[in-house]
């Protein structure tokens, strides 16, 4: 059986162990897909929150949305990227916790999710929670296991 100690940070709200906004890489609804495809080459980041001027979270957008909208019938059409908006091509329908939200909570979309965003107490982007920061606290958990 885990020992209560090592399973307390369950209870835990997520607000000091996310990613905090100013340190996640965005881009802004009315960018174009050419400026979003260089953020998410240069970040190496599998997709990024889309945000408004106002730091409120619009959606998500990934490499692969940008290349499924230029796929041409014979060849990717580079040449398009400089016409798309990134509100024509994000996903909206995501999944975003609060900041005050408990670590059990979040087990079930991470599963599914590489990473959860965050929302503050006035609806604003606080940051990302991610799999890795729960996958760490779960191997400290599991490491102090009693034998
Ligand atoms: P990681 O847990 O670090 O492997 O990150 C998982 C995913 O979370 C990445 O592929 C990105 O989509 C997202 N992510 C992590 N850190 C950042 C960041 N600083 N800015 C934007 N997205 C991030």
């Amino acid at each position: 059986m885990i020992s209560v100690n090592s399973t307390d940070f369950l209870h835990d709200t997520i607000r000091n162990h996310i990613i905090s906004s100013e340190k996640v890489a965005h881009v802004q609804v009315g960018n174009n897909a050419e400026h979003a495809l260089l953020v998410l080459t240069k970040t190496g980041y599998s997709s990024i929150p889309v945000l408004d001027p106002q730091y409120r979270l619009k959606g998500l957008l990934s490499m692969g949305m940008i290349t499924e909208a230029i796929l041409g019938l014979e060849r990717i059409e580079y040449e398009r990227l400089s016409d798309m908006k990134v509100d024509e091509l994000m996903q909206t329908d995501i999944p975003v916790v609060g900041i005050d939200t408990e670590f059990r909570r979040v087990f079930d979309l991470l599963i599914n999710h590489p990473f959860l965003c965050v929302e503050d107490e006035e609806g604003m982007f606080a940051g990302i929670m991610t799999r890795r920061v729960l996958m760490k606290k779960l191997k400290k958990a599991v490491y102090t296991m009693p034998r």
